[in-house]
């Protein structure tokens, strides 16, 4: 989608490294992280918000295991690590591409901010 940041990172019109991508998926680090290890993760097709899935729920699915899959890749899978995804600008979203934020790497508090 013209004038989508993330659609430009998956086209490679924003060098981004990769750290980990499959058919539908692309993993980066977040460039202004909030934890030691903040990467997005999200789907190569644009889809505003999971509100926009629709019926087709292999993308989400295909998400989370992106998650899984990186986080064996740095060694977090158990320490653990946690998945957050904003949801409209009332819950923070500000990239209207949609995108699970993947942290770890300090305590991690509960309730979220
Ligand atoms: P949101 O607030 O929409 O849930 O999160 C958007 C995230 O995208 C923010 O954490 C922000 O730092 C990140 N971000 C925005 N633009 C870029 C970019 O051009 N490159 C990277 N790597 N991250 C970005
Ligand atoms: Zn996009």
């Amino acid at each position: 989608m013209q004038d989508c940041i993330f659609c430009k990172i998956v086209a490679g019109e924003i060098p981004t490294e990769a750290l980990w991508q499959d058919e539908h998926v692309f993993v980066f680090r977040d460039i202004n992280p909030v934890a030691p290890v903040h990467l997005l993760i999200i789907p190569k097709k644009h889809i505003a918000t999971v509100n926009d899935f629709g019926d087709d729920h292999s993308i989400a699915g295909a998400m989370v295991n992106a998650a899984a899959q990186v986080a064996k890749q740095l060694d977090i899978s158990e320490s653990g690590y946690r998945l957050v995804w904003n949801v409209n600008k009332g819950a923070g979203q500000e990239v209207f591409h949609v995108h699970a934020h993947l942290l770890a790497g300090r305590n991690l508090g509960w309730p979220p901010g």
